[in-house]
């Protein structure tokens, strides 16, 4: 279990990683730096992301993409390493929730440096994390996409999972994807099991949720009944799709990822 961090610690973000001294042992790297270790040089950015729900602002220093690792410091890539550190309740809270946070409103920053509407350089709006453009008034926030995952539950108390050929070793998950503009999330979670399995699902309930900023979802999770069809792949994304029992699991997503939370509470019997 993590610490809670201290409310002034500060992140080194570059790219997709996090900058760390070597000698920050893999426990702590996810708390920050404290305050008096001082940012390899030149950052390019310093700011400080508002907390929530009154917490203390989190500050990060960005360096320039490109720029290799200063000498003692390490780059540590905040997605792989997230299995590591978190769990659904821990994303929210915690440094973890601290971390993504931070890492959202880096690359929130990043993209949003000119106004999406006249092209002026952006400033930034007192109340943040905002953007308000000098030139027209424009306002933009940080950009949030829904992504749906569910667990879907058959009759025989199995679940389906499938294996998609972006996955890493032979890895079978839940069935995932976006949300569309003008579609409820019950509405995305039934497109996509009918899209990528051709399977009907009936009585979807809400189940926990886990912010993923790579660069900007938030990973919405369901569990839902079979009601009808027998799973095909699509062939295209899913290469394999079956029903598993708890007794025959495949090789499953790692710990910390929502996927992997939603068949816990299922082995459970909590969902
Ligand atoms: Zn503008």
């Amino acid at each position: 279990m993590l610490e809670m961090p201290d409310a002034r610690r500060v992140y080194v973000f570059q790219g997709e990683a996090l900058l760390v001294p070597q000698a920050v042992p893999d426990g702590e790297i996810f708390q920050g730096l404290a305050p008096e270790i001082p940012p390899p040089a030149p950052p390019v950015e310093y700011y400080e992301v508002p907390g929530l729900n009154g917490a203390e602002p989190v500050p990060y220093y960005a360096l320039g993409n490109g720029v290799p690792p200063p000498a003692g410091w390490r780059a540590v890539t905040i997605r792989n390493a997230l299995p590591r550190m978190i769990s659904p309740e821990d994303a929210a809270a915690g440094c973890t929730g601290r971390l993504l946070r931070a890492y959202h409103i880096f690359r929130w920053r990043r993209e949003s440096a000119f106004c999406g509407s006249c092209g002026s350089p952006n400033g930034d709006a007192p109340q943040g994390p905002a953007r308000r453009c000098p030139a027209c008034g424009r306002m933009e926030f940080p950009r949030i996409s829904p992504a749906i995952i569910v667990i879907v539950t058959n009759r025989k108390g199995q679940a389906l999972l499938a294996h998609n050929r972006r996955f890493e070793g032979n890895i079978y998950s839940l069935i995932a994807g976006f949300n569309e503009a003008g579609e409820t999330l019950e509405a995305t979670v039934k497109r996509e099991v009918r899209e990528e399995v051709g399977v009907e699902v009936e009585g979807i309930r809400y189940a926990a949720s886990q912010p993923w900023p790579f660069p900007n979802s938030l990973m919405v999770g369901f569990a839902a009944r079979h009601a009808g069809g027998e799973p095909v792949p699509d062939g295209k994304e899913i290469t394999d799709a079956r029903w598993f029992d708890r007794h025959t699991l495949p090789n499953l997503p790692g710990l910390g990822s929502v996927a992997r939370y939603l068949i816990t509470r299922w082995l459970e019997g909590s969902l």
